[in-house]
């Protein structure tokens, strides 16, 4: 047994890549019997008659047959429901993780330069250091507000390959303004993609950008809004540049199921609005709740989450007490220099925000 144990950890000294054997996996906390409150899920069912309904369509399903390679219908629901122009193409992923991962393999080689602001959605860094590709975190100021000029200097002197920008940013939850993103895009030698993960909790929407600018990706995804567990990311742009990413797809990426159900979803999309609509109240609600608890820096979000610093080296003992008590937050503290002290709170509907509230109010009183 121990003889095996040294065989196997040589070869994979021996094979797996040093940087891959260096790497740390991306940590999924078990959430088992816990409220969930870290990973900005939509925390409603479907209503039952939808449900039935949703069922009957599954039934239909052909699991003996591999799914359409392209997905034609979902692209027609997301064509009327996000009002998509026929000029630009869509490609699907399996949630938008996957298509971050294949913009990058289409321009990953030895230089190539992965840019993204700091602290923004930690895929960006991770997958360029999958591919071997260098990553240049560019820091947001204190405020997380976007560093236009050394935003731009880094981009002169980096070439980037492709800049990811989320809007509004995770897990900031802010947007970062008009006349920055323009300047940003319009001085980037290679693709800008705006990751609009939270379109459903914002006004901002950047998919008429498109037209100004052809170096410009949207890429959105039906997590956020309510289908976290379907994994469905969509990538839109000119036709060319998809072209060229869609080469590196898996032929049968959205599987029968997600195909069915991702149709039938944006054929009843009418639910998830109203869905994100309450959201939207409840955001400002837990937003003057927190705030007028003592302790709390609560910053300004445009998603379904909100980012929060407590007093000076508290966070740990905070978050690991919510766990305590059954309910899971996401601690940023630690994560990036700029998140010290930082939790981030999903917003959820109003028995479950009190139920966080009334878990929260006595740890602060603690200091
Ligand atoms: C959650 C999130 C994603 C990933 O979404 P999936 O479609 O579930 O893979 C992408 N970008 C940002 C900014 C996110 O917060």
């Amino acid at each position: 047994m121990t003889d095996n144990r040294d065989q196997v950890d040589a070869q994979i000294h021996r094979w797996v890549r040093p940087d891959i054997v260096k790497l740390t996996a991306y940590p999924v906390p078990d959430s088992t019997g816990m409220l969930k409150l870290d990973a900005m899920e939509n925390p409603f069912g479907w209503p039952d008659d939808l449900k039935s309904q949703w069922q009957a369509k599954l039934a239909e399903a052909r699991l003996n047959r591999y799914p359409h390679p392209d997905s034609p219908e979902v692209k027609t629901g997301l064509r009327n429901t996000m009002k998509i122009d026929s000029r630009w193409e869509i490609m699907l992923g399996n949630g938008s993780d996957e298509l971050i991962q294949l913009i990058a393999m289409a321009v990953a080689g030895p230089d190539r330069t992965v840019l993204a602001p700091e602290p923004s959605f930690v895929m960006y860094r991770m997958i360029a250091q999958f591919l071997g590709m260098d990553y240049v975190g560019v820091p947001l100021t204190a405020g997380f507000e976007l560093d236009l000029e050394l935003t731009l200097s880094r981009i002169e002197r980096e070439q980037p390959a492709v800049v990811f920008l989320a809007q509004p940013n995770n897990p900031t939850g802010n947007l970062w303004g008009d006349e920055k993103l323009r300047r940003i895009i319009e001085a980037a030698p290679g693709l800008v993609v705006m990751d609009e993960a939270y379109t459903a909790f914002t006004k901002a929407d950047y998919l008429d950008w498109l037209e100004d600018y052809p170096n410009l990706l949207i890429m959105r995804t039906l997590s956020k809004v309510g289908l976290a567990g379907l994994r469905l990311g969509i990538l839109i742009g000119d036709p060319a540049w998809i072209e060229q990413i869609n080469k590196l797809r898996l032929p049968y990426n959205i599987n029968n199921l997600t195909q069915l159900s991702a149709r039938f979803a944006l054929d009843n999309f009418a639910v998830f609005e109203q869905q994100s609509t309450e959201l939207i109240r409840q955001r400002g609600l837990l937003h003057t709740a927190l705030t007028a608890l003592p302790g709390l820096t609560v910053f300004p979000s445009e998603a379904n989450f909100l980012l929060v610093r407590t007093e000076p080296g508290r966070a740990a003992d905070i978050h690991s007490a919510l766990k305590e008590a059954g309910i899971l937050i996401k601690k940023l503290d630690g994560v990036h220099p700029l998140l010290t002290d930082c939790l981030r709170i999903t917003v959820s509907f109003d028995e479950e925000n009190q139920r966080l509230l009334t878990a929260l109010a006595p740890l602060l009183k603690l200091a």
